[in-house]
């Protein structure tokens, strides 16, 4: 229990951190070409609350989340409910996976009081700034964005959210001067929305009152792509109807053992790690490599003279140890919905004074009267 234990402790400090945080002070020193001394390095990344998440979201968001603060980033995690109202919800799903998802990336290791943590909805910044945006987009341009038209086109009714969606993400993003956005490979053209954006604000207002963001990628460790146990040729997803093409972090070590064991591989019984032509081993390996910490090489060597079968139990053995200890404070927190309403509530506290402060010198720019005191 001392996590929770640091957690209340953590909590009860948050007021005089609210301020020091609110000023703006930046944890970190590395500098790149997004930042500047007006714009010091800053981190955001925003999760879906949406159905119960797998290894892949773990080791892909969840603990890069982590690491990335470890690494001493700035870093804003904020979850993406108001995203989750472009497609038909339902509102008690919603309550339920947003605090969830809350409890898991504390449970990960995200610490409220080194990284800033909260609903977006808590913060109306972001649909405030996204209304300004959207009278700077184009409905042309946004309609022609491969997702929207992807998902538009399985719709009778398009809902007009499901239009401004990349609107939304490029206000999540601006609305805090980030620098950079945690996001997988295959996402970061989401982020040319943002970046035009930008330019287009520039050019009419004469101005910029927030840099031009950043994808930062994951480092090529394959966290961002683990693939379905059921089929290699497609990532592990949430929404795959077969609930053993995906590990969810609530599994128990014998349903793990289980998943690994019914895992795609092929009828070679040696392990060797060629994603090319044996992708569900490679899959497996990839697996052991990050749940221990190993490189490819030396998942292999560990895997030395064991067939596909014997190297199963290994993985699953592999995944079920990184992954107890997470699911254990996930269950404690759980027990403590207040607690994890606590760290949102005071997550959500920082961001908006964070937001206040870009959002007056957008507002000022547009031509809008500052609010009456
Ligand atoms: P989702 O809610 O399924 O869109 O996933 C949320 C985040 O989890 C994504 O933005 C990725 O960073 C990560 N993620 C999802 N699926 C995978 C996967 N198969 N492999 C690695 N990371 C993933």
């Amino acid at each position: 229990m001392e996590f929770i234990r640091r957690s209340i402790v953590n909590l009860r400090r948050y007021p005089r951190r609210f301020h020091y945080c609110g000023l703006g002070h930046n944890y970190c020193t590395k500098k790149s070409e997004a930042e500047s001394e007006e714009w010091p390095r800053r981190v955001i990344t925003g999760l879906q609350p949406t159905g119960a998440l797998h290894v892949g979201n773990y080791f892909g968001a969840l603990r890069r989340c982590v690491q990335l603060q470890d690494a001493g980033e700035d870093l804003m995690i904020f979850i993406a409910d108001l995203h989750s109202l472009t497609t038909h919800h339902n509102p008690q799903a919603l309550r339920d996976n947003s605090l969830e998802l809350a409890a898991l990336v504390l449970a990960a290791g995200v610490d409220p009081e080194r990284s800033v943590v909260f609903t977006q909805s808590a913060v109306p910044r972001h649909a405030e700034l996204c209304w300004l945006l959207a009278c700077l987009a184009t409905q042309a341009r946004l309609a022609h964005l491969p997702q929207y038209k992807e998902k538009a086109a399985a719709l009778k009714e398009v809902p007009l959210g499901l239009l401004l969606y990349p609107v939304l993400q490029a206000a999540d993003v601006l609305v805090y001067g980030a620098t950079h956005v945690a996001v997988g490979a295959d996402q970061a053209q989401h982020l040319q929305v943002a970046a035009q954006l930008v330019r287009t604000f520039r050019h009419r207002y004469g101005c910029q009152p927030f840099p031009t963001p950043r994808a930062l990628l994951p480092g090529d460790d394959g966290s961002d792509r683990l693939r379905s146990l059921r089929d290699p040729s497609k990532k592990m997803s949430k929404s795959d109807p077969d609930p053993k093409s995906r590990i969810l972090l609530t599994d128990s070590d014998d349903v793990i053992a289980l998943k690994i064991r019914k895992a795609v591989t092929d009828f070679t019984p040696q392990v060797t790690y060629d994603p090319e032509r044996r992708p569900g081993v490679a899959s497996l390996v990839a697996l052991h490599c990050l749940a221990g910490g190993l490189s490819a090489e030396e998942a292999v060597e560990a895997a030395g003279g064991l067939t596909t079968a014997q190297y199963k139990r290994l993985v699953a053995r592999a995944l079920a140890a990184e992954l107890a200890p997470l699911r254990a404070r996930a269950e404690s927190l759980r027990a403590k919905p207040r607690l994890v309403r606590h760290v949102l509530r005071a997550g959500a506290a920082r961001a908006r004074r964070r937001a206040d402060h870009v959002y007056a010198r957008v507002a000022a720019a547009v031509g809008l009267l500052p609010p009456a005191r």
